[in-house]
């Protein structure tokens, strides 16, 4: 019992020895990946009720020269955890401000969302850093959204309630995402300058077959009523969860449905053939 005791340790640590290796190996890559321009930008459609294009969420991808398109599940994690996810994090905004500062944007009524990790908004100069971007590109601040999660509500509230209120003084907006899948506290969402809630797709997808789920989707958006605040809803893919949020009220869609993630040169001038430019 004892060998075979050892020999599972023995094992245990060669192949924490192998995934540790693996996630440095990825590590190193991704600090690579960010200097040589291997990331992509990528948007995805928000739309209100009749199909008009009301914003866009960035959602960033890795094109790696060997294993193909990472997905973004399999390296932000490690960017957080490394701490690459600022500079990572400071890559998309700076595409995503160098595209609304074009002239052709102004052709399209749309804020762009940008997702905003934990670790990159604890930073203490990121209020410095997002000025610095919109003034280095001529980005219109009010065409900005900056979504956070419930989490850095939890880390330091005054800290976090003063960020945002500087950054809301330009005119950027905030949205809470994934909210109801963290520990949100009602009182602390009634302190921050945010503007919307996302609910996340794991909500959407069971809301028209589980009436957990559809209880859970009309308590978020009865706060967001009380609190005055726009909803998008993630992961719409089908005409039944559709048709379950038409009959709830005023949301924006975001999912498969309306439209998928395309890299954004691809996606601006579709939408701008669209438009008639
Ligand atoms: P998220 O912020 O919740 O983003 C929404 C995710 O849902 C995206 O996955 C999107 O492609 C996916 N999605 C959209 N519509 C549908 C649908 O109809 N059905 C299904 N099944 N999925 C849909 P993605 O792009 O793989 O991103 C995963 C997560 O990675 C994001 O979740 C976000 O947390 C993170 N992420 C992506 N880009 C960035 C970034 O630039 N910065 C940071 N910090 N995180 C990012
Ligand atoms: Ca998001
Ligand atoms: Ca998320
Ligand atoms: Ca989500």
């Amino acid at each position: 019992a004892k060998a075979s005791g050892r020999n599972t340790v023995c094992f245990f640590e060669a192949a924490m020895g192998a995934q540790a290796q693996a996630r440095f190996a990825l590590e190193s890559e991704l600090r690579q990946a960010i200097e040589n321009d291997e990331l992509v930008l990528y948007l995805q459609p928000q739309c209100g009720i009749d199909g008009r294009l009301e914003g866009a969420e960035a959602l960033v991808r890795w094109r790696h020269p060997q294993r193909g398109l990472v997905p973004p599940g399999l390296f932000i994690p490690v960017a957080e955890d490394s701490g690459l996810i600022v500079p990572l994090g400071d890559w998309v905004l700076t595409r995503c401000c160098e595209l609304l500062a074009r002239q052709e944007m102004s052709h399209l009524p749309l804020r762009i969302a940008v997702n905003v990790s934990p670790r990159q908004f604890r930073q203490a100069d990121f209020v410095q850093r997002v000025r610095h971007t919109l003034a280095s590109t001529g980005a219109d601040p009010t065409r900005l959204l900056l979504e956070v999660t419930e989490g850095v509500m939890l880390d330091n509230l005054a800290d976090t309630v003063g960020k945002m209120s500087e950054l809301a003084a330009l005119g950027i907006h905030f949205s809470i995402d994934d909210f109801g899948t963290g520990y949100s506290s009602l009182a602390y969402l009634k302190r921050l300058p945010i503007h919307e809630l996302k609910i996340d797709k794991a909500f959407i997808q069971d809301a028209p077959s589980d009436p957990n789920d559809a209880a859970l989707v009309d308590a978020i958006l009865a706060v967001a009523r009380h609190l005055n605040l726009r909803v998008v809803a993630e992961g719409v893919e089908t005409e039944d969860q559709a048709a379950f949020l038409r009959s709830r009220g005023p949301l924006l869609y975001q999912g498969y449905l309306t439209g998928r993630p395309e890299p954004a040169e691809q996606q601006l001038d579709h939408w701008l053939a669209s438009q008639g430019q």
